[in-house]
């Protein structure tokens, strides 16, 4: 019998295509992880066997189901729901749910193979997986919200459990969101309540799960510039989004000086040309989280600030970018904009927010990228957090926690660095070596479990 001992890059992706036709976000996020896998596993035969490759890029399952509610007018609605089962080598199904109308198979796809080399680099016991539906929250009622997470979850709750598949928010599903699932979850069932994280402090919930992924991508860019012998303090930076990600990325580069001077929302970005201040960002989060308002209505409490209509921040002068919206919000021309405007650095708190040519222009320029699989893990990190309290029906503090985390985010930098294969003088490629370390233990694991 003959082993495999190489894989050909192009007839592997040739094949995915062919196989998930009209997938082009998966696809992407596939090529982008093998640019770096596939070199190194030439350097390392062992891993070419088994067909580890492929069964790390098929999810387990993809669950699909129809979701039916009644809006206040007593119209009833049918959206399609979906859970994608990535791999569970190291723990259970573990990602979160996106409530969105774009949300398809390739998306949660896409979503579902990040979550794997994700939660790999965490250290933690958790496998992959992502789930959501084409719902759109925007313009619905409070009741009619209600109603369709009650509908989702019951829809969903047969196939995830705390030691099989522990879904988690994404966009469009936040505090209020994961409240009423969890609730329907306790009125139909009997649940143990790590089967669901990013719950509320008290019914389970953890501390700093709230504010986990955009303090994480924070801690993530400390250490990055701490290797540049460099600090956060006095830095102009851009964020896109205003949801979770982005406001807490901006709470926590306030406390740490740095100068936030855009956020953004689908419909346009916010100027803030003499930098946030802790007082527009509270009322920010208020307009946002409390009132589920768009971005561009705080101008009618800071008239003085502007409000850009279909553009993005990208285009401004800044030291650091943090894209922390969604998917391929930064292009090539985007790309040559930070690097002309002085960004020296871009983490990505979103997933996937750069295309993977704005990422070679960041590479040719010299700018230093870190992707979201390593730098929004946070999140995930204290889910993972909030499982392992739950199981032990203990609490930990805000400030336990918070420690937890950023020695978490230190480790994930410095495996990232070391794995990078980078040398004295060279920009570090983080990409690089976060694609190596999450592809080296899920892959060590499944070869000792045997096919
Ligand atoms: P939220 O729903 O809280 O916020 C999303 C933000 O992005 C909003 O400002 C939204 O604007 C904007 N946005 C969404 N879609 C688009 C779009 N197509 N174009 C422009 N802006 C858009 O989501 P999160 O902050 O939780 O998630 C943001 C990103 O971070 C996502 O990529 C998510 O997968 C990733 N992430 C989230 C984690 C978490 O713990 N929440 C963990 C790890 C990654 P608007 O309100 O107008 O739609």
């Amino acid at each position: 019998m003959k082993v495999a001992t190489s894989i050909d890059f192009a007839s592997f992706m040739r094949r995915l295509e062919q196989k998930n036709p009209g997938q082009p976000e998966y696809i992407q996020a596939v090529y982008e992880v093998l640019t770096d896998v596939i070199p190194w596993i030439q350097e390392h035969p062992a891993y070419a066997r088994d067909s580890l490759l492929e069964r790390i890029c098929e999810p387990d399952r993809i669950i699909i189901f129809k979701v039916t509610w009644d809006d206040d007018h007593g119209n009833v609605h049918v959206n399609r729901g979906f859970r994608v089962q990535g791999n569970n080598a190291i723990g259970p199904y573990k990602g979160g749910l996106r409530f969105h109308p774009s949300v398809n198979e390739s998306i949660l796809k896409f979503l579902a193979f990040e979550q794997t080399f994700k939660n790999s680099l965490t250290g933690m016991p958790l496998g992959s997986g992502k789930g959501g539906s084409d719902f759109d929250p925007k313009g619905k009622s409070e009741s009619e919200i209600k109603r369709f997470c009650q509908a989702f979850i019951t829809a969903l709750l047969p196939f995830i459990g705390k030691d099989k598949d522990v879904p988690a928010g994404d966009i469009g599903v936040g505090s209020r969101e994961i409240s009423y699932m969890f609730g329907q979850m306790k009125r139909i069932a009997t649940i143990a309540p790590g089967t669901l994280t990013g719950k509320g402090i008290s019914f389970g919930g953890s501390n700093v799960r709230l504010e986990a992924t955009g303090y994480g991508a924070v801690y993530f860019l400390k250490h990055i510039l701490k290797h540049q012998r460099d600090t956060v303090e006095g830095k102009q930076v851009l964020i896109s989004g205003s949801g979770n990600v982005a406001l807490y990325a901006a709470e926590k580069l306030l406390t740490l000086g740095a100068k936030i001077i855009s956020l953004s929302d689908s419909k346009g970005f916010l100027h803030i040309p003499s930098g946030l201040t802790q007082s527009l960002l509270s009322d920010i989060m208020t307009l946002r989280f409390n009132k589920h308002q768009p971005l561009a209505h705080i101008l009618q409490q800071y008239p003085d600030l502007s409000f850009h209509p279909g553009k993005t921040p990208w285009h401004m002068p800044a030291d650091i970018a943090l894209p922390c919206a969604t998917e391929n919000e930064i292009d090539v021309e985007d790309a040559n904009a930070l690097h002309s405007g002085g960004v020296k650095v871009v983490v990505e708190g979103a997933n996937m927010p750069v295309t993977p040519g704005a990422i070679n222009v960041f590479r040719k320029h010299g700018v230093i990228y870190a992707p979201g699989k390593a730098a929004n893990a946070g999140g995930v990190a204290v889910s993972g957090l909030e499982m392992s309290q739950n199981a032990m029906g203990y609490f930990w503090s805000h400030v336990e926690v918070d420690e937890k985390l950023q020695s978490i985010m230190k480790n994930i930098h410095d495996q990232c660095l070391r794995y990078s294969g980078h040398s004295a003088g060279e920009v570090v490629n983080y990409a690089r070596g976060a694609n190596i370390v999450g592809f080296k233990k899920i892959a060590d694991v499944m070869l000792a479990f045997g096919v």
